[in-house]
């Protein structure tokens, strides 16, 4: 669905109005496109003198060829000249930042560069888990730097975006498939978050397609997100196979034509869904994609047992059933990756959405109860909450419920389903083992559940 404001606002009239008296004007998102070489298409800042940064050096010239330093000698390279040079990105090592004091760090690397930012840029901190560390003031310090780039996200203004990773120790060989997808516009729409890397033995091999070799299958795949997700694996090299109620069959069937891929007609909540699946998968999966959703939105007061029970069978009985009998039956191999579609609504809460915010925060608790269970076959579990994407189920909400839900972040916009399909195919990668049990969200830094 267009957003008619955000093109009204990036026109020549609408910048200038707008300006005039005062009103934010969203930018349009710089996204991936294809054929794009670089992760970074323009000049990266290093600051921070902790061991990551030094881990991630190596990786680092695979990104941009573009390099600068914000001081001399480090990692040797080029010192950032503010006068000649606008960023696209910024990468800050704060690990070995241990005491209150030492924050000062923090404004001493990003402030002069705030205002040689080009359009779109990425930010990201490196940190060591707080929990990890004895000291419980270097503990105290680390856990501080949530705070400064959740603020800095919201402060960033022109389609920026700021993350934290807390990198644990011996996770360090992963930060290029983080960094990839966290300093590039895989990410647009990402912003605000904190995740956590752990170790895993399982690397990436070609970057030009990331997936490759890789079988897939994305439930509701027949549009809106699950289309754009499968599109997005079948482009990194997946293999996909589209599953969709027989009611979408045309499409769905259209869809997996052009993907090259198979589709499968099925309703998931169906007694046996779960049998059927295992059936058609003989070769097993290594990504499996619980997108399939609906809503079904009424009051508490006004909620009858068929909205409620809809909502709760597709969105979280049926994830959560046909993920252990995949796991059960060996259907999901050793090393796969599961990511499972939550909704901020899950974090927030929702007026008019108790069962799909209880189906959508069921989603979340699964990924982070499970995870340590499957992970002794290597097996990731994750959640994406999205925010406002634009897709037919949003279109369907009431127009000033619709607006209000679009501009509550700190992007002022809706994001796209490529945003969502980007993130899941990041999190489908091998190297992705290295985050399992988190959720992460895809919603412009929406100001509901902060
Ligand atoms: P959509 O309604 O456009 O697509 C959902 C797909 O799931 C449809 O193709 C539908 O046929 C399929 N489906 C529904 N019930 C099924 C069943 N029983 N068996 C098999 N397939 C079934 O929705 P969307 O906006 O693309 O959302 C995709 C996912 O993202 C959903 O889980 C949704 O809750 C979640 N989400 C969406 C948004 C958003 O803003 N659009 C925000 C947060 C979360």
């Amino acid at each position: 669905m267009s957003d008619r404001y955000l093109a009204f606002a990036n026109s020549n009239a609408g910048q200038r109005l707008l300006g005039a008296i005062g009103l934010p004007t969203p930018v349009h998102l710089e996204r991936w496109r294809a054929g794009r070489a670089r992760p970074i298409d323009g000049a990266l800042l290093v600051g921070g003198n902790g061991a990551l940064s030094a881990a991630a050096a190596e990786c680092l010239p695979r990104l941009t060829d573009q390099l600068f330093a914000a001081e001399d000698g480090l990692l040797g390279l080029p010192r950032w000249n503010a006068e000649s040079t606008k960023l696209k990105a910024l990468l800050f090592d704060a690990s070995s930042l241990s005491s209150a004091e030492q924050l000062i760090a923090l404004r001493d690397f990003f402030q002069p560069t705030l205002r040689k930012l080009a359009t779109c840029p990425h930010v990201v901190i490196l940190a060591r888990p707080p929990e990890s560390l004895k000291d419980p003031i270097a503990a105290s310090t680390q856990r501080a730097l949530e705070g400064f780039s959740r603020s800095l996200a919201k402060e960033i203004r022109h389609g920026g975006t700021v993350q934290l990773i807390y990198v644990g120790k011996g996770a360090e060989d992963q930060l290029e498939g983080a960094l990839r997808f966290f300093l590039s516009p895989k990410s647009a729409y990402v912003s605000g978050q904190v995740v956590r890397l752990a170790p895993c033995a399982m690397q990436v091999k070609d970057w030009s397609r990331p997936l490759a070799g890789q079988k897939a299958l994305i439930t509701g795949a027949s549009r809106g997100i699950g289309a754009a997700i499968a599109e997005t694996l079948a482009r990194d090299g997946a293999e996909v196979v589209l599953l969709d109620v027989p009611a979408a069959q045309a499409d769905l069937e259209a869809l997996a034509a052009r993907l090259g891929g198979r589709s499968l007609t099925l309703d998931i909540v169906a007694d046996d869904a779960a049998a059927k699946l295992i059936e058609a998968l003989p070769d097993g999966l290594d990504i499996l994609v619980h997108n399939a959703g609906i809503t079904r939105d009424k009051t508490l007061a006004n909620m009858t047992d068929p909205l409620w029970n809809s909502v709760i069978d597709v969105n979280l009985r049926a994830p959560q059933i046909l993920t252990k009998a995949l796991f059960d039956a060996g259907t999901l191999r050793d090393n796969s990756r599961v990511v499972l579609l939550a909704s901020i609504s899950g974090i927030a809460g929702n007026a008019g959405q108790t069962n799909y915010a209880a189906s959508k925060a069921g989603l979340i608790g699964l990924a982070q109860a499970w995870a340590p269970t499957l992970g002794k076959r290597g097996i990731s579990l994750n959640a994406v909450a999205p925010g406002f994407i634009e897709t037919q189920m949003t279109a369907a909400i009431p127009f000033t419920i619709r607006e209000a839900g679009r501009r509550m972040n700190a992007m002022g916009q809706g994001g796209l389903p490529q945003d969502v399909a980007e993130t899941v195919a990041w999190l489908g990668q091998a190297g992705s083992g290295a985050m399992s049990g988190q959720v992460l969200r895809i919603c412009g830094q929406s100001l509901l559940g902060a």
